[in-house]
């Protein structure tokens, strides 16, 4: 059964003020400002109530990694907000696709996502590309994401070809190259992995300065991804608690 409204609220209140100070602790540890991170709840499996309760607490950055999940809450939660005046609308949310993204999904995906985490190869650039087109919308916003281990199945491009790929982004007008973003190994320390996105984002800041952003960190490795100068975490679990369904 669902949880009661009010004892739902209750329960991302008390973890959002947990990742909160796991943030600013991390932040403080390794001497940058909270301010230079953005948290992204990442709602995968959980309904458009607890985006809409989120979004009253702050939280505008959203996160989905499947396609038909994501385009039907997003649809849901402006259906709730899209109710009542103007004023009383809720503030506007930034969805962020973070999973894995199959070509023929790009259309749907730039109608309402305000950045792809998980570009990895370059007919998806194009694809999108001609998506934002067709879609009549502002930019897109682009990370290119590293794959730190090899392993094909958690998607991203090998280090050597972040730069290559980075280019086919910048040559893009409907989109804007923002940085890196990697997926930390399972079997590897994660300070390790993450210092390694941060040679790849080095790396490519020297070609395109303004793709500064990193996005790195989850529930179990945020505070190694902003010591290693992540600027978008992407929390689920210790936000919404554990998932039922096992997502890739
Ligand atoms: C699910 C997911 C997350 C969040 O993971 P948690 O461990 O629940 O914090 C972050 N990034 C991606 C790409 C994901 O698929």
């Amino acid at each position: 059964m669902a949880p009661l409204a009010g004892e739902r609220r209750a329960e991302l209140v008390t973890s959002l003020g947990a990742v909160r100070a796991r943030i600013a602790n991390a932040c403080i540890e390794a001497g940058r400002d909270p301010h230079s991170v953005t948290l992204i709840a990442v709602t995968k499996t959980y309904p458009a109530a607890d985006v809409a309760t989120l979004a009253t607490l702050g939280v505008l950055d959203i996160g989905e990694s499947r396609d038909q999940e994501a385009a039907a809450k997003v649809a849901e939660v402006a259906e709730a907000q899209g109710h009542g005046a103007a004023d009383e609308r809720g503030p506007s949310l930034r969805w962020h696709f973070v999973g894995r993204l199959q070509s023929r999904k790009a259309r749907s995906v730039a109608t309402y996502a305000h950045a792809v985490h998980s570009v990895d190869r370059p007919e998806l650039i194009g694809q999108l590309a001609a998506a934002v087109t067709r879609a009549g919308r502002g930019r897109l916003d682009v990370f290119v994401q590293v794959s730190l281990d090899g392993d094909p199945a958690r998607g991203g491009v090998a280090g050597g070809g972040v730069l290559a790929l980075a280019d086919v982004v910048a040559a893009r007008a409907q989109l804007r190259l923002r940085g890196v973003m990697a997926i930390a190994p399972m079997a590897a320390e994660p300070h390790r992995a993450f210092a390694e996105l941060a040679a790849a984002s080095a790396q490519l800041r020297v070609a395109h300065p303004e793709a500064d952003a990193i996005s790195a960190g989850m529930s179990v490795d945020l505070e190694a991804a902003i010591t290693h100068g992540s600027t978008h975490v992407r929390v689920g679990t210790a936000l919404l608690g554990r998932r039922s369904q096992v997502f890739g």
